[in-house]
């Protein structure tokens, strides 16, 4: 699967790829006897999406339905759609949706929450949504909207674990022009610029990202306009964080993404600390990034999804980088992304569960600091909707 964004899950040696079509999946899933849990591939950008001696179901190929609803402002989405797509599409009929920063994720961007720019007006990706359509773990078909409020919870933050999702109903906004400014700041201006953003109008977010020793590099979306911004047509055309990956070397990497309220002032606590440890990154790839949600994000009750950090201002991602191949490098990479995990715990206590992690030893605490107390009921529905454990374990 070399065409895929994620190099880790392009370097994999799969066991197989399985592309279905809608009328074969529930079969598929229904009488599997190969090796578990089987992985899905959506936009294909995270580490879990193929691995050494795992199958991959690829939804690339046979769910890519992109088409808008007539009368209603609402888009069917395919499981085989990249979000990018599906906002370049919207932005021909003057047309959007809660998109993130990347238009390269798939459904899963969808599926695990959808944080992004916008979120502070929009809400959440799953905010959105008005059906869901897929096949269960068991090989059962479905087709769900809100009055199902157990199993659209579920859903609804945590579907990669019990189901395999087809197509979504998404509900769309009309396209606005947006204002952009970009920049770097030194390391010790963070928490007053944080302390800035927590505090200004729901139609601004902050996102930077924390990849030099002495510098970070910050990205502020506007819907309103400013004297000193760059104006773009909509989330489309939104310019890269990051900037792009280093292209000399193959690069493997693993992100967890954390959830945590306003509070800037503990990130003043922090910050020596957090100097001293990006000071001593295993690898140059390795980084510290964050966007900001809130306002219409916690507007939704937390027992309405599976997303239940409503009171999340922040969500903070760690990545961990390491050369191709090369494991000493790679646990030193991973010890350091859990001594960061655990210098911003007490400000960030949540989980944002945007990568799986089955395969590394941190899988179960991130399931609890993402679900908290609504992992017990995931776990029941999983029971019965996907007792062979076809899909990732909860
Ligand atoms: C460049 C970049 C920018 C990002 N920006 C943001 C952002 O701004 N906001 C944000 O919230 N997240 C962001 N993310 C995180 C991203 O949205 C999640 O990692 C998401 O899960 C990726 O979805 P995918 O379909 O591309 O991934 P894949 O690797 O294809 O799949 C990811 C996981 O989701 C499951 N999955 C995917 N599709 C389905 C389906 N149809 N049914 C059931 N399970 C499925 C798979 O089991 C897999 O484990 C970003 C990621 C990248 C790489």
């Amino acid at each position: 699967m070399s065409d895929l964004f994620n190099p880790q899950a392009a370097d994999a040696s799969v066991s197989g790829l399985l592309s279905p079509g809608p009328q074969e999946l529930s079969d598929l899933l229904r009488g599997w006897r190969g090796s578990k849990p089987l992985l899905v591939c959506g936009g294909g950008t995270t580490s879990r999406c193929a691995s050494d001696g795992h199958w991959t179901l690829d939804l690339r190929p046979g769910f890519e339905t992109r088409s808008l609803v007539p009368a209603i402002p609402a888009i069917r989405i395919g499981g085989g759609c990249r979000m990018g797509e599906v906002l370049d599409h919207l932005a021909t009929q003057g047309l959007t949706l809660p998109g993130g920063l990347s238009g390269l994720p798939g459904l899963g961007y969808v599926l695990t929450g959808g944080i992004g720019p916008l979120a502070r007006t929009n809400g959440l990706a799953i905010d959105r949504l008005l059906q869901i359509c897929g096949v269960w773990g068991n090989g059962d078909p479905f087709v769900l909207d809100r009055s199902d409020d157990r199993h659209w919870r579920a859903l609804c933050g945590a579907a990669p674990f019990l189901g395999v999702v087809t197509e979504v109903s998404m509900a769309t906004s009309p396209l606005r022009p947006l204002w952009i400014e970009q920049g770097s700041m030194p390391p010790a201006d963070l928490p007053q610029r944080m302390l800035k953003a927590e505090s200004s109008p729901d139609c601004e977010s902050l996102q930077w990202h924390w990849a030099e020793d002495e510098q970070l590099r910050w990205l502020h979306v506007s819907q309103q306009p400013a004297a000193s911004a760059v104006r773009i047509g909509g989330l489309h055309q939104l310019p890269s964080l990051s900037g792009a990956p280093s292209a000399n070397e193959r690069l493997h990497a693993e992100v967890i993404g954390l959830l945590g309220p306003a509070a800037a002032t503990g990130w003043n606590d922090v910050m020596p600390a957090l100097k001293r440890l990006m000071r001593s990154r295993p690898h140059p790839g390795c980084s510290l990034s964050a966007q900001q949600l809130g306002g219409a994000t916690t507007l939704v009750p937390p027992q309405a999804t599976a997303f239940v950090h409503r009171d999340a201002v922040w969500k903070p991602w760690i990545t961990a980088m390491w050369p191709a191949g090369d494991l000493t490098l790679r646990a030193r990479s991973l010890s350091w992304l859990e001594e960061l995990w655990a210098l911003l715990i007490p400000i960030c206590p949540g989980v944002h569960l945007a990568q799986l992690h089955h395969h590394l030893p941190f899988h179960q605490r991130e399931l609890r600091l993402a679900y908290g107390d609504h992992l017990e009921d995931l776990r029941d529905l999983k029971a019965r909707l996907d007792p062979n454990g076809n899909l990732p374990a909860l």
